[in-house]
């Protein structure tokens, strides 16, 4: 079975790249795909955001990394994935999630939402979280992968 793991992932943390190796061990493959969303700015072009998800994933065989834009349910269609994969944190993930999942559902029928809960030592992390605090010179390399925190340190422009 392959599933479809979708996000802005901007940027992947160790919360994401864990979810990433257990659903690896459960599926035939995954697909890593990073939604290009016209309604948000990011922080890291797409680009870069792939060569992170690229480079932190490298050890895993069976995961891809690509991108799309527009309907997930259609991403799914288009790499075969009859899963689409998310990862729950706390309450306040649910309600978002769940009609995110009903929508998709209606859409299409074939293509089931899973949820995976979030790893206990991951579940307070967030992107937004670790933006602001590699933006104010906080210690990040708890937070993401080694290649993510240097990208974050040249983005916030103290060296790396
Ligand atoms: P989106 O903008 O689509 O919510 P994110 O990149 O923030 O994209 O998250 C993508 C997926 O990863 C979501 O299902 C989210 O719940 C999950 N996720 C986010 N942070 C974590 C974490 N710390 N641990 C596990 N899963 C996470």
């Amino acid at each position: 079975m392959r599933a479809l793991y979708p996000g802005s992932f901007d940027p992947l943390t160790l919360g994401h790249l864990d979810l990433i190796e257990r659903s690896a061990r459960l599926f035939d493959s995954l697909e890593v795909a990073v939604l290009q969303n016209p309604s948000k700015i990011p922080a890291f072009p797409l680009e870069q955001r792939l060569e992170q998800i690229r480079l932190a994933t490298a050890h895993l065989p069976g995961v891809s990394v690509g991108s799309f834009d527009g309907l997930t349910v259609e991403y799914a269609r288009h790499c075969n994935a009859q899963v689409i994969l998310r990862g729950l944190r706390a309450l306040s993930d649910f309600e978002f999630e769940l009609q995110i999942a009903h929508t998709n559902h209606s859409l299409a029928p074939l293509v089931e939402t899973l949820f995976l809960a979030t790893s206990v030592q991951h579940s307070f992390l967030s992107s937004s979280v670790v933006r602001e605090v590699a933006r104010f010179g906080g210690d990040v390399r708890h937070m993401v992968p080694p290649g993510v925190a240097e990208d974050l340190s040249r983005l916030f422009n103290r060296g790396s």
